[in-house]
C-alpha cells in the first residue's frame, strides 16, 4: 500500500503559485503603488477593468 501523506508546506506553496499565476492584475504588478492608489507606469489610477483584468504593461518582476 502506498503512503499518500500530504506535505502541508508543499500544498500551501502550490496553492500560492496557482493563485499568483491566475492573478495577473494591478495588485501584483511591479508598477502598482498600493499606498498611492495608482500605477507608477502611467502616473494615474487605473480604470476598474484594468485593475481587475490587468493590462499589457503588467510586469511580475516584484522586487521581494
Ligand atoms: S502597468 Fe498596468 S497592470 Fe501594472 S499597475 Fe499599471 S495599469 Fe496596473
Amino acid at each position: 500500500m502506498t503512503n499518500h501523506r500530504v506535505d502541508p508546506t508543499k500544498t500551501v506553496e502550490r496553492l500560492i503559485k496557482l493563485v499568483l499565476s491566475e492573478q495577473v492584475n494591478c495588485f501584483n504588478c511591479e508598477h502598482c503603488d498600493v499606498e498611492g492608489n495608482a500605477c507608477r507606469k502611467f502616473g494615474s489610477q487605473p480604470p476598474l477593468r484594468i485593475i481587475k483584468n490587468g493590462c499589457p504593461e503588467f510586469s511580475q518582476n516584484i522586487p521581494f
